[in-house]
C-alpha cells in the first residue's frame, strides 16, 4: 500500500506532522532519557562538585534546559535519519556514522543539504526510483501520469494538461495508474 501512495509527489505531498511520524518509538524514548540525564548532570552531578560559588539561578536554568533539550534533539535527529535515509536509497551505517561523529550537528545538516529525492520501486522490475520519474528507466513501465502532448506532470484527476491544454483522456493513462484516481 505504501509504494502506491509514493508515486504521488512524496517530496510536496507529505506534510511536517508526516515527517514527524517518521521518528522511530526509540529515538523518542532515548531522547527523553537523554533530556533527563542531562538535567541529573546539572542539578545533582554538578552541584555536588563545585568547590566555589555557583552561577545565578537563572543561568543555570537556561544552560540545563538548552542543553538537555540539544542532546534530545540530537537523539531524535538521528532517528530520523535512520528511517529517512532508506527511502531514499542512501546508506544508513554511512549517515548514521555522520551524524553521531560530527560534532554540534554538523552531520545532520550536511545530511539535509545532500540527501537524495524520495526514491520508490518501478512495480515491474523493483529499481529504485526517483518520485519526479514518469517512466521507469529500466524497464519503460509508466510510473506518473504525464501529459501525452507536452510530457510534464499531470494530476491523476486532471481531465485537461494543466500547462497545454491537451486532453488527457485520448492519452490512455494505463489501467494501473487509473486505479490511484481518487
Ligand atoms: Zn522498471
Ligand atoms: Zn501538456
Amino acid at each position: 500500500m505504501k509504494d502506491h501512495t509514493d508515486f504521488r509527489d512524496p517530496e510536496t505531498g507529505t506534510g511536517f506532522a508526516d515527517e514527524m511520524r517518521l521518528i522511530p518509538r526509540w529515538s523518542v524514548a532515548l531522547a527523553l532519557l537523554a533530556f533527563v540525564t542531562v538535567q541529573y548532570f546539572f542539578w545533582i552531578v554538578l552541584p555536588a562538585n563545585r568547590h566555589h560559588e555557583p552561577p545565578p539561578l537563572g543561568f543555570r536554568l537556561y544552560f540545563a534546559l538548552s542543553w538537555s533539550a540539544l542532546a534530545a534533539l540530537y537523539v531524535l535527529m538521528v532517528g530520523y535519519v535512520s528511517r529517512d535515509a532508506p527511502r531514499r536509497s542512501m546508506s544508513l551505517r554511512f549517515w548514521i556514522a555522520i551524524c553521531v561523529i560530527m560534532p554540534g550537528g554538523i552531520g545532520s545538516v550536511l545530511y539535509f543539504l545532500l540527501r537524495q529525492p524520495i526514491t520508490s520501486r518501478c512495480p515491474a522490475c523493483g529499481t529504485h526510483i526517483q518520485a519526479d520519474f514518469h517512466f521507469c528507466p529500466q524497464c519503460a513501465c509508466q510510473v506518473s501520469a504525464s501529459c501525452g502532448q507536452c510530457y510534464r506532470s499531470v494530476s491523476m484527476s486532471d481531465l485537461y494538461c494543466v500547462h497545454c491544454g491537451h486532453d488527457l483522456a485520448a492519452d490512455n493513462i494505463p489501467a494501473r495508474l487509473k486505479a490511484f484516481q481518487s
